[in-house]
């Protein structure tokens, strides 16, 4: 697309080495341009799908929602969900599409297990899901608490989205450094499908399946939130059996010394 510098078979010289950096810097921007792209066509595809079904419900409503009352609920209830849906996707596309170095950071020391509890209550309330924490006292970490909140709820979204069972919450300390985890007894995710889940819009298919929709959207942007915060986020899983995921930070206290 754009133009580069013809490099002809010359002797190496200052000029041709500058030639070659600036075709580099084509390739580079060439890339990012088709990664920009594709990421603009991915979303919009995403987000045509709710619309699409909130279009059609509306639609039946208009025609035939005065005569026929029991198309009622569930066309409002239709309606209801893909918008939360289409809300949630649009909080995760924004936060993505922002360049992460204009992320506000804010960090300071915050107590995981308060965090935990916190967080445990908005989805036992939201979802009236079991949630247990189980926490070694108070553990100090020192990172952003508000991202860590938004982190840790992808995380447990996730646990109550492909899980039936009740989830649990690890607050503990793994010397040298602090870690919060959570852990689902669900569906689990293969081997194979573990190395893209990280990937922006990447779904398992047994996911796509599954009423409970997401965008594929929800851990690339939690690997991008904990590389923010200073922690390291790492998914073990079996298939059938369940997936734990932990969120690993520095001990806040021994800043600065490595
Ligand atoms: P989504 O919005 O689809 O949940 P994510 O990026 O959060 O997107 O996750 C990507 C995919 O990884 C999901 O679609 C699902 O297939 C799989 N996945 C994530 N978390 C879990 C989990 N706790 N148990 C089983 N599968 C999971």
């Amino acid at each position: 697309r754009f133009r580069r510098i013809e490099l002809k078979e010359q002797p190496k010289n200052e000029l041709t080495e500058m030639g070659a950096a600036f075709n580099d810097m084509i390739t580079l921007l060439e890339s990012n341009h088709e990664k920009q792209e594709q990421f603009v066509s991915n979303a919009s595809h995403e987000l045509k799908t709710p619309l699409t079904i909130i279009e059609s419900y509306a639609s039946l409503l208009k025609r035939r929602g005065l005569e026929r009352p029991e198309l009622f609920q569930e066309s409002v209830e239709a309606i209801h969900s893909e918008a939360i849906r289409m809300k949630e996707m649009t909080e995760q596309l924004l936060l993505l599409a922002r360049n992460q170095d204009s992320w506000k950071i804010e960090m300071e020391s915050v107590e995981l297990s308060e965090l935990a509890n916190g967080s445990a209550r908005a989805i036992r309330d939201a979802y009236s899901r079991k949630v247990d924490v189980r926490a070694e006292g108070e553990v100090h970490a020192w990172t952003d608490s508000r991202r860590l909140k938004q982190l840790l709820f992808i995380l447990l979204d996730n646990a109550r989205k492909y899980s039936d069972e009740s989830i649990v919450i690890e607050v503990g300390r793994k010397p040298p450094g602090v870690y919060i985890r959570v852990i689902d007894r669900g569906i689990g995710i293969s081997k194979e499908d573990l190395e893209h889940v990280f990937d922006r819009f990447y779904r398992v298919d047994e996911a796509r399946g599954r009423k409970t929709g997401g965008a594929g959207l929800g851990l690339s942007l939690a690997k991008e939130i904990a590389e923010a915060v200073g922690a390291e986020l790492e998914l073990e899983s079996l298939p059938g059996v369940g997936t734990t995921a932990t969120i690993r930070l520095q001990p806040s206290g021994t800043r600065g010394q490595g």
